[in-house]
């Protein structure tokens, strides 16, 4: 495991051999090393800074265990934090007591929104949990038109009004029509635009505070690297987020926006989307995700 990593370690493991303790002088080059190894992984630089802080504080007088080799021990006080940061397990998506479980999708256009809200239904679905969608993106048609589609495919009945409504209402009578179905789990497909605007905030805004969903979730593209760091702040202080959803990790990114994603907003990333298709969407593991990290 951690080839990548090891092999930048190597010459720092060099110093760090033949020494019985993991000292201020003989850890720097390897802290250099996940730093770099981080920032190539997309994780943003502020971040980044913050968790080499604290690996440099556990790593400083830990005693080398005997015949553990003390490059070894530090990889793995890398990867423990690292996985520590982001939660050490898998937080499952709300469930509320009294039906509906409502489900408020948060994020910019081209995300993977829309394909990630029809995911999360058949993965309801797939745990014999009903599930129904809201299309609320009034502003683009073709966005309604891609959820209709989607609901077909995968058997799921989707609430919209047309592009002539209001979204606060759409969302608002989704609800109720969900409550009235006996449905277990309603998710409301919201606007993306191109970039974060005031408009587009202080309508999730409205939405969520007449929806009150038990989830915000944000869905992040993992390929935008730094920005997924940006994107998280904004949305977690003007909205507040419970949870993310980190789509296009079939691409090659090696996924330090999950880094980020965790660390600005303190929520869990519950979710990873690896493909086009509607079954592509996997629960997020906080040691898997740091094995892909650390290479
Ligand atoms: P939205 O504008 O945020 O609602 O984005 P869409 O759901 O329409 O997705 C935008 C594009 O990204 C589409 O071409 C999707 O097929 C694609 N997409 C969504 N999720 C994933 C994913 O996990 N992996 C890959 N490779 N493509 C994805």
């Amino acid at each position: 495991m951690f080839e990548a990593l090891a092999d930048r370690l190597e010459g720092a493991w060099k110093k760090l051999r033949g020494q019985d303790k993991i000292s201020e002088s003989n850890v720097q080059e390897a802290l250099r090393e996940v730093r770099r190894a981080l920032l190539e992984a997309d994780a943003n630089l502020q971040v980044v800074k913050d968790f080499v802080a604290e690996v440099q504080k556990q790593a400083l007088g830990a005693e080398v265990i005997a015949g553990v080799n003390p490059g070894q021990q530090f990889i793995k006080i890398v990867y423990d934090e690292l996985v520590s940061v982001m939660g050490d397990t898998n937080v499952p998506l709300a469930h509320a007591d009294v039906a509906p479980t409502i489900v408020l999708m948060a994020g910019l256009q081209g995300t993977g929104k829309t394909t990630a809200t029809a995911k999360l239904a058949l993965h309801l679905r797939k745990q014999e949990r009903s599930a129904m969608l809201v299309a609320t993106d009034v502003y683009r048609p073709a966005a309604i038109d891609q959820l209709v589609t989607l609901g077909k495919q995968i058997g799921v009945p989707v609430f919209e009004m047309g592009s002539d409504a209001d979204p606060v209402e759409i969302a608002r009578q989704g609800v109720e029509q969900a409550k009235a179905d006996g449905i277990d789990t309603v998710i409301i497909d919201t606007a993306g635009r191109l970039q974060i605007d005031q408009a587009m905030m202080a309508e999730l805004a409205r939405i969520k505070q007449t929806v009150q969903p038990h989830e915000v979730l944000l869905v992040v593209d993992a390929m935008t690297g730094q920005e997924a760091a940006n994107l998280t702040r904004t949305f977690h202080e003007e909205i507040g987020i419970t949870g993310a959803i980190l789509t296009k990790m079939d691409g090659d990114t090696r996924g330090g926006a999950a880094l980020s994603v965790r660390r600005i907003s303190g929520q869990p990333i519950k979710f990873i989307g690896v493909g086009e298709k509607v079954e592509a969407l996997q629960p997020f593991y906080p040691d898997r995700m740091a094995s892909r990290i650390l290479g």
